[in-house]
């Protein structure tokens, strides 16, 4: 059985290169992702034009996830790249404007500082390695107590744990970001430091204001602050799928609180039948090192006992020096952790209330029909893909096949739980159906002759309305 939770790398300095592509394709990356908060956008496109090359010439569907950077708040700039001491137990000043930043005067690049910020407030710097306490607010300035210092470099990420900001959804630099993916026909696009679902829907209507023919690429919700966590049904309502973007979350809410956090966001989101990736310092270690701490195997497998769709690759695979055994050791480790997934794992959700509708009460039909009658596959025919990702949430035992005419589906599937992406021509009637999925499965060598599928499709077909047929077909 091939692995069921998809694996996304962030791809940078350590994996740009035809040959490092090639190896994490092989390794089973199933999506690339273009972190925005690095790189140019010339750096980015030759990503997307080696991602898509590799996987034409394999024949894979690899998907390309835009991540942008949303209102995320750093320090400045140091003179020389220098890192510079914040000694603990010393008062220092911090501005917005970009001034450079010294031992006793930092800049951080959030203009509403002294509006924002009260006396007492933690500010956290460089993944809470650093910690700032505000002892006094000025007009343009304010004095802060060093808790914890240490050394500072340039541009590092900072975060006001519990602070309602000023600042939310889409900078003028996300708007640049966005046309470029646009561009490049992205599968997939995140939003970071959401919210609220209103930040959700000016996403959604700023993809169509540039191009409404991009309307349906699949927008990702990255769950990093405690408001996004108390708006988190609004926020899945108007997204197809959120991620657990465990490394600002555990700085804004704390560590000890990501792993409870993470079980109720994946139920609520899977109960909701969107997506769920669970990212961010999965195989940490593996930056450095060959093989990953057994806490970092454990972190990998509860990740798919809890129900991700998805696990995400960042340093290990952009920086990292081994982003290639980053990847084959997450393969393994997912692996192993389905087969056991019946003991520990959330298999489906059963939860079906009155308003569920009918597409989606086929695809649970379709994987209880495929249950009962011991299938080899499950095939479903899409043009958009939205029968994949209800299929995909319904967690079939089986593997699901998903059959489309459209390039842009294809790819966006690569994302989806348990599902594998054929690219093939409009099927006209069932019996073409019939002969794809013959083909696929005889030809991989997947089934044998008395063996079943279930098919699943929307009829008549083309007309792209829900899903509302199935069959229980025995190959010939
Ligand atoms: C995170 O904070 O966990 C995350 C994925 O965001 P980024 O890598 O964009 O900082």
């Amino acid at each position: 059985m091939s692995r069921r939770a998809k694996i996304i790398a962030t791809i940078g300095p350590a994996s740009n290169s035809i040959d490092v592509l090639t190896q994490l394709i092989d390794a089973g990356m199933n999506m690339a992702r273009l972190n925005m908060s690095h790189g140019t956008h010339d750096s980015h496109r030759s990503i997307c034009e080696k991602v898509r090359e590799i996987s034409h010439q394999k024949g894979t569907a690899v998907g390309i996830l835009l991540d942008l950077q949303g209102p995320r708040i750093r320090t400045g700039l140091i003179p020389d790249d220098l890192p510079i001491e914040l000694e603990s137990g010393t008062r220092i000043r911090v501005v917005s404007e970009p001034t450079p930043s010294t031992s006793k005067l930092i800049n951080i690049n959030y203009p509403y500082l002294t509006k924002d910020l009260k006396i007492g407030d933690q500010i956290l710097i460089d993944d809470g390695q650093l910690e700032l306490k505000v002892a006094a607010l000025h007009e343009n300035e304010i004095e802060a107590d060093v808790i914890t210092g240490g050394l500072l470099k340039s541009r590092k990420g900072v975060n006001f744990p519990g602070i309602s900001l000023t600042v939310s959804g889409l900078m003028e630099k996300d708007y640049e970001d966005l046309t470029f993916g646009v561009e490049m026909q992205v599968d997939a696009i995140a939003m970071s430091f959401v919210c609220s679902g209103e930040d959700m829907i000016d996403l959604r209507g700023a993809i169509e204001n540039l191009a409404p023919e991009c309307d349906h690429i699949p927008i990702i919700a990255k769950l990093e602050r405690p408001q996004a966590i108390d708006d988190l049904d609004s926020i899945l309502e108007h997204s197809d799928g959120v991620m657990i973007a465990r490394g600002d979350l555990g700085v804004e809410v704390s560590p000890e609180r990501v792993p409870s956090l993470q079980k109720q966001i994946i139920k609520r989101a899977l109960a909701k039948r969107r997506f769920v990736v669970t990212a961010t310092q999965m195989l940490e270690s593996m930056i450095r090192n060959p093989r990953p701490t057994r806490a970092e195997a454990s972190d990998v497998a509860n990740a798919v006992f809890d129900g991700s769709g998805a696990l995400m690759l960042s340093g290990e695979t952009s920086i990292g020096k081994y982003p290639t055994k980053s990847i084959q050791t997450m393969n393994r480790i997912i692996l192993d952790a389905e087969s056991h997934a019946a003991e520990w794992g959330i298999r489906s959700i059963n939860e079906i209330d009155h308003r569920l509708d009918g597409a989606v009460a086929t695809t649970l039909a379709a994987r209880s029909l495929a249950e009962n009658c011991r299938v080899t596959a499950i095939a479903v025919f899409t043009r958009s893909g939205r029968t994949a990702r209800l299929m995909a949430n319904a967690r079939p035992k089986e593997q699901i096949l998903a059959f489309t005419p459209e390039t842009d589906a294809y790819r966006q599937m690569a994302l989806l739980w348990g599902v594998e992406p054929h690219l093939v021509p409009m099927s006209q009637s069932v019996e073409e159906m019939i002969d794809h999925v013959e083909t696929a499965l005889i030809s991989s060598g997947r089934i044998s002759k008395g063996e079943k599928v279930v098919i699943v499709a929307s009829l008549p077909i083309g007309a792209m309305g829900p899903v509302n047929f199935m069959l229980l077909h025995t190959i010939k």
